[in-house]
């Protein structure tokens, strides 16, 4: 399926890019009277790991500065490090001083996650003791303070629940071990780092013979072009958990549809720990009018194969939906290609969702035409393949979604997960494969 191109300038920019390391966190030098042995240890030399710098104030104060994304300096959000050599009841405040963006889901109640040895889920520090204010410099600044509870152990703050390339690696081969005949994995390009861009077939086996098959309606589902929007990933894996479980919806949606789903279109921007950019610091999604073999190869990819299911004439691609999380926004909630249609029909499945979902809101569901999102999946997309009415970013908040109208629930993983099964449901009755009384809210 895929071809490697044996362009050299193709090859000279793999080579120099593959060589891209992870930075490993720098400590500032600093006043402070703080001995080597009495610092605390930062490390964010791992898998999505990102922290730049580091300044010891005192033995209770340390400034961090996030990394930014590599060869972008425009964005730093995502953070995710570790802390070791403290001890028993030391409290420590931390601040975060570099954030590019300031309205941020911190005013809203939004704070960072931990874990450790002693707490193996991830946790959200208590609202109590975070603080996100606006310095002299204009920079706004998030200090959290935290008290270390084990001495023999190392603490992984986050600012949301990780999920790595690694994780995704996993998860397929766990899947593809079990040899299910309606699941296929194929690799569709390699990433300039050479990591995998994973493309996943999921419909009964029957439905792929040209000779049995009716002209079959498909749904095409990709997430993760922005590398540090991780609840994107979390409802990639439920939407794919429940498509291949034993379930009788999972299998009536098996029989009548086929799904194409595009996992991660930016590994190496999550390898790497950045927010939103590839490795050579793009914005990948806003480059699908027209993105370029060499150093775009996974959009490039997928965009190929979206031509070549549009060509198929046993293919009816019906469906195109981008999952994203949102910085600032609450809830699940998606934005939708504008039509001069005034039966508005683009606007059916996210009421459908709706219904189902409790984390997902139609009334903040938007319409938009907005020239800046050209590039994007929706927008670019919507034209190329004419399936503009059921092109869709789905995006969900990194914090809450909003119960009895204005109590805040921050999201966990499950609820993140279960989003994702509620996009596969929403199709039973998209295309009345069941009656809706035979399933309800979850
Ligand atoms: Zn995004």
């Amino acid at each position: 399926m895929y071809d490697k191109s044996s362009d050299v300038y193709f090859e000279l920019l793999q080579k120099k890019l593959s060589q891209i390391k992870k930075p490993p966190t720098r400590t500032k030098r600093s006043n402070s009277n703080v001995s080597e042995s009495d610092r605390l240890t930062f490390n964010s030399h791992f898998e999505s790991g990102n922290l730049g710098q580091v300044r010891c104030i005192n033995a209770f104060e340390y400034e961090l500065y996030i990394r930014p994304d590599t060869n972008n300096q425009n964005y730093r959000l995502w953070f995710y490090f570790s802390v070791s050599n403290v001890k028993k009841g030391q409290r420590v405040l931390f601040s975060i001083m570099n954030f590019s963006k300031a309205k941020s889901l911190y005013r809203l109640g939004m704070t960072p996650l931990v874990k450790s040895t002693s707490r193996s889920n991830w946790e959200r520090i208590p609202e109590r003791q975070c603080y996100y204010y606006r310095a002299k410099n204009k920079n706004y600044i998030l200090t959290f303070l935290f008290e270390f509870d084990i001495v023999e152990d190392e603490y992984f703050f986050s600012y949301c629940y990780p999920y790595t390339y690694t994780d995704l690696q996993k998860f397929l081969f766990n899947i593809e071990r079990r040899s299910l005949s309606y699941f296929k994995r194929e690799l569709l390009g390699l990433t300039l780092q050479n990591r995998r861009l994973d493309i996943l077939t999921i419909t009964e086996a029957e439905n792929l013979i040209p000779e049995n098959s009716k002209k079959k309606q498909t749904i095409f589902v990709c997430a993760r072009v922005h590398s540090g929007e991780t609840p994107a990933s979390f409802m990639a894996h439920g939407f794919i958990s429940f498509l291949i479980s034993d379930h009788p919806h999972a299998k009536l949606l098996r029989q009548h549809l086929i799904f194409k789903v595009v996992p991660m279109l930016n590994p190496d921007g999550v390898f790497l720990g950045n927010y939103r950019c590839s490795s050579i610091g793009h914005d990948l999604n806003r480059f699908w009018l027209n993105p370029e073999e060499w150093c775009h190869p996974t959009l490039w990819s997928t965009r190929q194969e979206l031509l070549r299911l549009k060509s198929d004439p046993n293919v009816n691609l019906d469906f195109f939906i981008d999952m994203h999380s949102h910085s600032s926004a609450t809830n699940g909630f998606m934005y939708v290609n504008h039509m001069d249609d005034t039966r508005q029909e683009q606007l059916i499945y996210p009421k459908l969702l709706d219904v189902l979902a409790k984390e997902f809101s139609f009334s903040d569901t938007r319409v938009c035409r907005d020239m800046s999102k050209i590039g994007t999946g929706r927008r670019a997309l919507g034209e190329m393949l004419q399936v503009a009415k059921h092109c869709y970013t789905l995006e969900v908040s990194f914090f809450c979604f909003t119960q009895d109208l204005s109590k805040h629930v921050p999201f966990t993983q499950e609820n993140y997960i279960n989003m994702g099964k509620n996009v596969a449901m929403t199709f039973l009755e998209y295309y009345k494969l069941a009656p809706r009384s035979s399933y309800k809210q979850s």
